[in-house]
């Protein structure tokens, strides 16, 4: 079964289901109404893998980036490379959502939001960012022990678990498993 997500329900499925990288970008997009080309790849990539359909992607970054550019900026310079990461353009590759292995080992520069916040975020940031997830007390203080023995994503699986009040025996190697994982839970 081929799992599809519709664009009314994209910021509730964000605060309930988007692990905090994704979480951050699309707060940051929603925000600014803008992103810069790695948080782009690293969002967008991820919207297509839990199934946001084309024109709904189109949609969504056009409804932000046209607040700041304009529609027609926006048609000229970004709208193709959405297409292209959905294969409709260029050499039509399929381009497959991120790793978190690859997200980790990416190097966010000022002004850019991609990244693992567990590898890239200030202690202070990311105890912020945590708190509002709604993560606080013991688990908290478990995530940031993982985060400070480098252990990024045992810290994004502790995090899972403390928000769904559920075990995640597998572990966190995937966005887009996050996702699915938490889906599964939720429904
Ligand atoms: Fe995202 Fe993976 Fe980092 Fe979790 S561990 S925040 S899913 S990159």
């Amino acid at each position: 079964e081929f799992a599809e997500i519709c664009l009314k329900d994209i910021d509730q499925l964000a605060s309930n289901s988007f692990p905090l990288c994704m979480r951050h970008l699309f707060g940051k997009l929603r925000e600014d109404h803008h992103l810069k080309h790695g948080g782009r790849m690293q969002l967008g990539l991820f919207l297509k893998g839990v199934g946001l359909k084309l024109d709904d992607a189109l949609a969504l970054w056009k409804m932000e980036f046209s607040q700041k550019i304009g529609t027609e900026r926006f048609d000229k310079e970004y709208a193709y490379n959405i297409r292209h990461n959905y294969g409709k353009e260029g050499k039509r590759t399929d381009y497959i959502p991120y790793s978190c292995q690859k997200i980790i080992s990416s190097t966010p520069g000022v002004g850019d939001h991609h990244g693992c916040p567990y590898r890239h975020f200030s202690e202070e940031n990311l105890r912020a960012a945590l708190g509002k997830m709604g993560v606080g007390g013991h688990a908290l203080d478990d995530v940031m022990d993982k985060v400070r023995n480098r252990h990024y994503q045992l810290a994004c699986t502790l995090t899972f678990e403390a928000i769904h009040a559920a075990s995640c025996d597998t572990g966190i190697n995937h966005p887009n498993q996050y996702f699915s994982q938490s889906q599964k839970i939720l429904k």
